[in-house]
């Protein structure tokens, strides 16, 4: 078997299930298990550590209409899915480390086409690429049509 485990990270944007369903195609192919992977970036990482309010209720807030897009999301998907998780920190370095706790053989990112300076800071796809554990696979999806 050339994967057993796939972990499909997404964003929870409207493409999503676009690099969903490549996912669960090479899951198919494979046999491999699918957990789904969205990463609530944390106020604090996002903005230097320095929130002067308490963000406690929009964390809450974040995690449960992340929880009802990934259920959506899953309900649309081919195959069962093993597990679905919602962590909370830096995108890549989560994504990373859930890579690495749940053992998987791959991992799923969509990957915009970026332009100017979208392109000289690199994308979640080029960050998630560089340290991974296993391999990575960036789906290609053109942000601006459709
Ligand atoms: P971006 O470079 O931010 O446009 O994102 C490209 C891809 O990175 C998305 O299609 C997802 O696969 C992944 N990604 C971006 N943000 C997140 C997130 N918050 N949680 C999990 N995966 C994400």
């Amino acid at each position: 078997m050339m994967y057993s485990r796939i972990l499909l990270a997404v964003d929870l944007t409207d493409e999503s299930i676009k690099v969903a369903n490549k996912a669960v195609a090479l899951c198919k192919a494979t046999g491999a298990e699918l957990t789904i992977l969205h990463v609530i970036e944390s106020l604090n990482y996002a903005y230097g550590g320095d929130v002067p309010i308490d963000i406690t209720d929009i964390q809450a807030q974040l995690q449960e209409t992340a929880k009802e897009r990934i259920a959506i999301l899953e309900a649309q998907l081919d195959v069962p899915v093993q597990e679905s998780c919602i962590s909370q920190g830096g995108i890549e370095s989560e994504i990373h480390r859930i890579a690495e706790e749940k053992r998987v053989d791959l991992i799923v990112v969509g990957s915009h086409g970026r332009h100017g300076l979208a392109l000289l800071l690199g994308s979640t796809a080029n960050g998630v690429l560089h340290g991974a554990p296993c391999d990575v696979l960036a789906v290609k999806v053109a942000k601006d049509k459709d």
